[in-house]
């Protein structure tokens, strides 16, 4: 059969908390041509302990790629035409592994996990002379959330891990690292490599000089030579060692947040977006220069498109529990048996009839930064019902965000005028009015909504040595949007704001 006749396609990977996925673009027009999906299980194995397994991590993501290939052959669409592959990952997760052996020596410790909390606090007791030494380095307050505490767990209490770091068997990284290492050859020759997104999530890394800082691996007592080679976003690391794309170069690395605001196009200071998934986080472009924020948000490297080219920064505001929170509602309350069939029971209602809920299942993240926090559902009567729930649950989300877009506005000094949003949970209409109505701000989405898999597409065709897609402004597609605007007035949407803010009070200092 006769072939059809494209432009250079690239593909990426986009490995989230719930799921791996691999897309493939067509590099002239940005056009989704096949993509397959696999959901990840996540495993609680104590109360607040989140880990995956690195293995099938990776087996996913072999998976998808082989599954799209063959999708690809049945368009007719000749596989030898994928130029080059981008990899956008979860963030923070931590894999420590055997270079020699290629195996894990633990469970990937995800970013949500909340092992860490005493080794947080006796780390914060020890802080060298004022308490913004992490802060001023990273841009990161010392959390639970960020990976170098995590390693730090694993040598404290995993032996196996310890053996291996005496013996110099063992490597760490993010997610990225571990695919890509894998990816490119594992025990025979991976490439042990991050991006300098990656890097900046880790407390280890000084967003400044662009480099591990040695104090602060002292000070987390992590050894310099399990991490990763630092790089730009857009590069070629390796090439694909086995699978239907062997020989195919990785070229681009991007943290998903990170690849989400390349995707959204967001390449201008004051630019901003807004992903929804599992949890929720706004960046917004700072340009050359690093913001530090006064109302709780991070300051993040948002990408480095080349070795040669210029880094540029985020502030961002991460709400850990978003889509975790439907995901809940459906594994642990069973009250719905998907996570699209919650816009059915929040439309049956309409509304939570005063019933609000803050799912700190981890804490709070932005702008509080309070890990004694915990979930509470509150405001609840005998008419109450699992609908309502389901639309607070929603709603939750929606204020949450409106928490980060208000500190977001305060530290930037002009307010957004519309929020462009993506993820997973975007496909929820209710949702998406809601927010707009919450925000009284425009909600606009693009209608290929998969702009992390975008964004490290266009890294990885933008790579020296790959060029097939080109960042210059006017080769960029425009976006075609869906909009959502304003329904409620104001004055309703601020009381209940109001009211939301009291039931975030009411969820803290629950553990001590
Ligand atoms: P991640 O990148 O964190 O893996 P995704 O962007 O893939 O997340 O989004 C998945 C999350 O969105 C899940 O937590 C899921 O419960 C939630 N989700 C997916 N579809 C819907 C929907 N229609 N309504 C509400 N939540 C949804």
């Amino acid at each position: 059969a006769n072939k059809a006749v494209l432009g250079p396609l690239v593909g990426a990977v986009d490995q989230g908390t719930s799921s791996t996925r691999f897309l493939v673009f067509n590099s002239k027009t940005a056009e989704l041509l096949s993509h397959h999906q696999v959901e990840l299980k996540q495993e609680f194995p104590k109360e607040g302990w989140v880990e995956q397994d690195p293995k099938e991590i990776l087996n996913s993501v072999y998976e998808c790629i082989e599954k799209t290939c063959e999708k690809l052959g049945q368009l007719n669409i000749d596989i030898s035409n994928i130029k080059a592959i981008g990899v956008s990952n979860q963030r923070e997760t931590t894999v420590v592994w055997d270079k020699l052996t290629g195996e894990p020596l633990y469970n990937a410790v995800v970013w949500l996990d909340l092992r860490t909390q005493s080794t947080v606090e006796n780390l914060s007791k020890r802080i060298p002379g004022n308490n913004n030494f992490v802060k001023s380095k990273t841009g990161l307050p010392l959390s639970t959330y960020f990976s170098a505490v995590k390693p730090r767990w694993l040598l404290d209490n995993v032996r196996k891990v310890q053996k291996a770091v005496e013996e110099e068997r063992a490597l760490f990284g993010t997610v990225d690292s571990w695919l890509i290492w894998c990816l490119t050859g594992g025990a025979n020759g991976g490439v042990h490599c991050t991006d300098v997104t990656n890097a900046s999530r880790t407390m280890l890394f000084n967003i400044h000089s662009l480099e591990w800082d040695k104090e602060l691996c002292e000070f987390f007592e992590i050894p310099m030579k399990i991490l990763p080679n630092v790089r730009s976003s857009s590069e070629i690391y390796g090439l694909m060692k086995a699978g239907a794309l062997e020989g195919v170069p990785i070229s681009g690395c991007l943290g998903d947040q990170s690849a989400a605001l390349v995707g959204q196009m967001c390449f201008q200071d004051g630019q901003a977006k807004n992903t929804y998934g599992t949890g929720c986080f706004l960046l917004c472009n700072t340009g050359r220069k690093c913001v530090f924020s006064e109302h709780g948000l991070l300051t993040t490297v948002a990408y480095k498109l080349g070795r040669d080219k210029p880094v540029y920064y985020a502030l961002e505001g991460s709400v850990a529990i978003a889509g975790a929170v439907v995901r809940w509602l459906r594994d642990n309350l069973g009250i719905i048996k998907t996570s699209e069939e919650i816009e059915k029971l929040a439309k049956e209602v309409g509304t939570s009839y005063g019933c609000y809920f803050v799912p700190a299942f981890s804490g709070l993240y932005a702008p509080y930064w309070e890990p004694s926090a915990r979930g509470i559902i509150c405001g609840l009567t005998q008419f109450t019902n699992r609908c309502h729930i389901a639309f607070a649950a929603l709603e939750a989300v929606c204020f949450q965000t409106r928490e980060i877009l208000d500190a977001m506005n305060r530290d930037c000094g002009m307010p957004l005028r519309h929020l462009q949003v993506d993820g997973g949970m975007t496909n929820n209409k209710i949702l998406m009015q809601l927010q707009a109505d919450i925000l009284y701000i425009p909600v606009v989405k693009p209608s290929m909504p998969e702009t992390t898999a975008l964004g490290a597409a266009m890294a990885a065709g933008a790579a020296e040595g790959v060029g097939v897609w080109s960042l210059d402004p006017e080769d960029l597609s425009a976006v075609t949007v869906e909009r959502f605007e304003p329904q409620i007035n104001a004055e309703e949407s601020e009381i209940r704001y109001s009211t939301w803010k009291k039931a975030v009070m009411k969820s803290m200092g629950w553990v001590t």
